[in-house]
């Protein structure tokens, strides 16, 4: 192991800016310490579109997420001022996909929208996706005139696509259905309002018309088995450990975790709240195990628990493992790359509009 991380280290340094490594707060330690910045999906987008310097990005982190580094470095803007030359966004392992953005496929959303027009106007439906999905999503919402939306900044997205041309304007929400409720939940939205759409059932994704007519937002019905692990009774079992722990948790998990939680917000969130408490305290942390343990070892002066004993990773961001790092390196170096991460011309245009509206809420 000792071989490889400086065999890393050298070619790093040999390619120096030309290269940049991504990798994701979920990611293993030994992978982190070779990037040149963690981040959430949203600051790891916001770092691929605004870098200028690079030729390759290694992704350390799943399928979507190279697919939106890819969309957003390799935009009309960037590729004019980098006169026309393209970034490669790699992938160090094709398999690490992510099961929420494959909940939902375009075919699905596509059959759930046109049942949804014999009901209403297009213009009163505003398609928002999770920045979790897949690329083939974000281009149906750009052509949609929809947005794409982050755990940051989807209270924001959501309240201005339902306020968008009139007051019927309603939502529909995909993949994760989690974070759609919360969200709308935090907005005063009753869950009355709230219809889930679930592609395997009949009529309406199983539900009347009248229950889609009286709906704001229609959630689809994803979720992201890491965060889905949290029940109540995991709060119950750690408040009784330990009376004075607060507990906080990403949107992504259940509704009544979310409910009795003391805080919830997105990974960023979660990182700067805990940073900056004072030494001492004491944290129950509802999101991916070892970001959970990392925070935990950068913190030694608080108490920072998984808020489950059974910890919860997110098995497919692990399959990028040092071995693969190092293979993706050295491909680079000898200029036949691997893993290439390209999305189609014509997914990627409308991908982009949707992308570049979710940046802008955020600024
Ligand atoms: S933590 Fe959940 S949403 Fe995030 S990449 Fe893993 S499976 Fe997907």
């Amino acid at each position: 192991m000792d071989n490889l991380h400086s065999e890393i280290d050298a070619i790093r340094q040999r390619l120096g800016k030309k290269l940049l490594i991504l990798g994701h707060h979920y990611q293993r330690d030994e992978i982190v310490a070779h990037t040149d910045m963690q981040g959430d999906s949203f600051q790891l987008s916001a770092a691929a579109a605004q870098n200028t310097d690079c030729e390759t990005i290694i992704f350390c982190g799943v399928h979507f997420m190279a697919e939106t580094a890819d969309i957003l470095a390799n935009s009309p803007e960037n590729l004019a001022r980098r006169n026309g030359q393209r970034v490669d966004v790699i992938l160090p392992d094709l398999d690490a996909g992510c099961s929420m953005a494959e909940m939902a496929t375009r075919h699905e959303v596509e059959d759930c929208w046109n049942s949804l027009i014999t009901l209403f106007d297009p213009k009163e439906i505003v398609p928002v996706t999770y920045v979790n999905s897949t690329a083939e999503l974000k281009a149906f919402c750009g052509q949609h005139g929809g947005i794409a939306c982050t755990s940051t900044n989807a209270h924001a997205v959501l309240h201005k696509a339902l306020q968008q041309n009139s007051q019927k304007q309603r939502v529909l929400f995909f993949p994760d259905q989690h974070l759609g409720r919360n969200t709308a939940i935090k907005m005063g939205l009753p869950e009355s309002q709230m219809a889930l759409w679930n592609s395997n059932e009949p009529d309406f994704g199983g539900n009347s018309s009248e229950q889609i007519q009286n709906s704001r937002i229609i959630l689809w019905n994803g979720y992201c088995c890491v965060h889905q692990k949290f029940v109540s009774g995991h709060i119950d079992e750690i408040r009784n450990m330990f009376p004075n722990i607060r507990v906080i948790v990403h949107p992504e998990c259940r509704r009544e975790v979310v409910e009795q939680a003391d805080e919830s917000g997105s990974t960023a969130f979660i990182l700067k709240q805990i940073t900056q408490s004072p030494a001492g305290s004491q944290w129950a942390v509802g999101t991916e195990s070892r970001f959970v343990e990392r925070l935990a070892r950068q913190n030694p002066d608080k108490t920072i628990v998984n808020l489950s004993f059974q910890p919860s990773y997110c098995e497919t961001m692990g399959r990028i493992e040092l071995p693969k790092l190092a293979d993706m390196l050295r491909s680079v170096e000898s200029g036949l790359k691997q893993n290439i991460i390209r999305v189609n011309d014509p997914i990627a245009q409308d991908a982009l509009h949707c992308l570049l509206r979710m940046l802008q809420a955020h600024s």
